[in-house]
């Protein structure tokens, strides 16, 4: 998926520990042929090259999985929408953008973005994207989806401790070897070094969304690659976004939209819900959180 899968399992000895982590390895490069935008073999690149065509039948994995997407679109008034990736023709985070696109193209490839135009067909398991020009991608809920699936499979073959994590997304589930909980650190995006304070993550998962990793300069600016769906323009104000959740898939999306929310609206969004945390560090690196976590300082 372009990113880096660290996977913690606790097992008997090494030679059975490597083979869980083998079979982790398979399951997460399975979702990754099933939902990569890259791959144009993919079922998501099928559904892609289809848009304003015709509607293209799916795995019920896939079609449950933008499902869920649309849920997390509606619930988060837009801020989340697996169809902002047609901007990926405009805002480039790979280095190769060396100028500020014009107003008037973003202008044009944020009308080709609305999860209202996502049309599922649930009888047929068919997905269709009813403009020419739209175009879906996994890239804020895919890592998540991924951890959990990776999760449940290993739980399944009867692993009781383990963690997935997917740069710094993670999913963790029983308890250290010495019985002790995992523990998450959380740090300065600025200043990795830095430990504000330890959590446990208790059959849990963080997910933190920041720009520091990946963004565009652009006359001395910094464009974040998370894109508000509604405007076309990279989202400002945040520096990461973390949530705690069972669900690393719900988190990776929630980090996702908050991040566009903004301090105000996410914090505020996220309080109205129930089993999810955040923690933001806003623009200014000030850490602020949700009515329920208390940070900790590290002893
Ligand atoms: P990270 O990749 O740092 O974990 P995210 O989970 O927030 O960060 O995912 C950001 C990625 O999601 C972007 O690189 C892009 O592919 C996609 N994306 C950007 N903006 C949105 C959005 N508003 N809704 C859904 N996906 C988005
Ligand atoms: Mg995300």
């Amino acid at each position: 998926m372009g990113n880096r899968f660290d996977i913690s399992v606790v097992a008997e000895n090494e030679t059975i520990g490597n083979e869980y982590i083998g079979l982790a390895i398979n399951e997460i490069k399975r979702i990754e042929d099933l939902i990569s935008s890259w791959d144009s073999n993919s079922q998501t690149s099928l559904i892609n090259r289809n848009a304003g065509i015709k509607p293209i039948k799916v795995d019920d994995e896939l079609f449950q999985l933008i499902q869920r997407s649309l849920k997390i679109s509606k619930l988060t008034n837009g801020a989340f929408d697996i169809s902002y990736a047609s901007m990926d023709r405009i805002w480039k985070f790979d280095g190769s953008m060396t100028t500020m696109p014009s107003e008037e193209s973003i202008k044009k490839s944020v009308e080709r973005v609305g999860y209202d135009n996502i049309i599922l067909d649930e009888t047929n398991k068919t997905v269709f994207l009813r403009q020419k020009g739209m175009k879906i991608g996994f890239g804020a809920i895919g890592k998540g989806y991924a951890a959990d699936k990776a999760k449940d499979l290993l739980q399944s073959k009867g692993v009781d401790s383990g963690i997935i994590n997917a740069s710094g997304d993670l999913n963790a589930w029983g308890k250290q070897p010495d019985g002790k909980n995992w523990m998450v650190a959380i740090v300065n995006p600025l200043n990795k070094e830095k430990v504000f304070s330890w959590m446990p993550v208790q059959n849990s998962s963080v997910v933190t969304s920041g720009n520091y990793e990946k963004y565009v300069k652009l006359n001395g600016e910094l464009y974040s690659h998370i894109i508000d769906p509604r405007t076309g323009y990279p989202s400002k104000g945040i520096i990461s976004v973390s949530i705690f959740t069972k669900s690393a898939e719900l988190a990776d999306a929630l980090a996702t939209s908050v991040f566009v929310m903004g301090v105000e609206t996410g914090l505020d969004f996220i309080n109205q819900l129930k089993g999810v945390e955040c923690i933001i560090v806003n623009a200014d690196n000030k850490i602020i959180t949700s009515n329920n976590i208390e940070l900790k300082p590290p002893k």
